[in-house]
């Protein structure tokens, strides 16, 4: 859908609930882009917000019309939803997401584009600094760990949302019609020569981050199933190895039975073993259906997300 009229340079920002954040964005955003003395346009998309992010929106845009484009969804689809539906709608041929809470400063957007022009294809930002609880650095530590053994994704800091992508990789992220994607991993994997950078990291500026528990865990699936097949394999291999095990177990069982008799020891030790063996079962199931689900919702091919509303400027 990228209208033929081009700009040097896309800049993505999701928004969900940031009318705190959002006038410091703009006092900071827009000169640095100014500053660049390229052709530019800033892509917001509104993730359904319930503050009056969508109003501050529609005023930077009749503010600077040329340069703001405002993509308004009907409900809240996500982070990584947001930026893909501005991603199908870039007229860059550089394109940068950023967060809209200032945990990425826009001043480091010229270090970025520094990166593309010695021929990066893929700039990763990882941040230098983090301003995160402990529980959030710690947890993400863990999932770069199991990201890096299970998918041949290798990057610093997956989570950091201050990326520079060229225009190529950006329509093969478009093309895969992904669903429930990871966009950090998801350009990785069409790019020739990705590069990173160190970048700061600030504390959000206001409010609290829109991730809960929940939603962190749902994400974190989404990448190591989205790429990799390998906690369906590792786990085929455990059940392989538990199999063993208890076979070895009934042999040893029928073995007393019939050299030595009828015994009642044991029992609890064996009803351990059984119940180890059910939850081994039980987290199977939930795995397969993961992975299940993720195809149903590819087979059902029900639209991504609904834009009730675009602010734009036609040219
Ligand atoms: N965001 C979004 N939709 C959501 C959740 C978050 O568009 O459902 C945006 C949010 O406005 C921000 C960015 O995604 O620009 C990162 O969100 P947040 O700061 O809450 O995440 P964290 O920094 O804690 O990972
Ligand atoms: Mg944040």
């Amino acid at each position: 859908m990228s209208t033929a009229l081009s700009r040097q340079l896309s800049v993505v920002i999701p928004v969900y609930n940031e009318a705190l954040n959002l006038p410091v964005l703009f006092a900071r955003l827009y000169p640095v882009l100014d500053a660049l003395g390229r052709s530019y346009e800033v892509i917001f998309t509104n993730d359904g917000s319930a503050d009056n992010s969508f109003a501050l929106l529609t005023a930077q845009h009749a503010a600077r019309p040329d340069v703001t484009r405002v993509i308004n969804f009907n409900a809240n689809y996500g982070q990584h939803m947001a930026i893909m539906a501005a991603f199908e709608r870039v007229r860059g041929d550089v394109i940068i997401t950023l967060d809209a809470d200032l945990q990425n400063p826009p001043e480091e957007i010229p270090n970025l584009l520094e990166q593309i022009a010695a021929g990066h294809d893929y700039v990763g930002g990882y941040r230098l600094n983090r301003q995160d609880s402990l529980f959030r650095t710690y947890a993400s530590k863990l999932i770069n760990f199991v990201r890096e053994k299970t998918t041949s994704i290798q990057m610093t800091d997956q989570g950091c949302m201050l990326r520079a992508y060229s225009r190529a990789v950006i329509d093969a992220i478009v093309r895969s019609g992904a669903i429930n994607t990871f966009i950090p991993a998801l350009a990785y994997s069409f790019s020739s020569n990705p590069g990173e950078v160190g970048v700061k990291h600030e504390e959000r500026h206001a409010g609290v981050s829109n991730y809960s528990f929940y939603s962190l865990i749902r994400l974190n699936f989404d990448l190591i199933t989205g790429f990799s097949l390998a906690p369906l394999q590792y786990f085929t291999m455990f059940a392989g190895l538990c199999a063993g095990g208890s076979l070895l177990l009934v042999l040893i069982l029928a073995y007393r039975r019939i050299f030595l008799g009828a015994e009642a020891e044991g029992v609890f030790t064996l009803f351990g073993i059984v119940f180890f063996l059910l939850s081994v079962c039980m987290v199977g199931i939930g795995l397969i259906g993961e992975y299940i689900g993720r195809t149903y919702q590819v087979v059902r091919a029900r639209q991504r997300y609904f834009v009730s509303q675009i602010l734009e400027t036609k040219e």
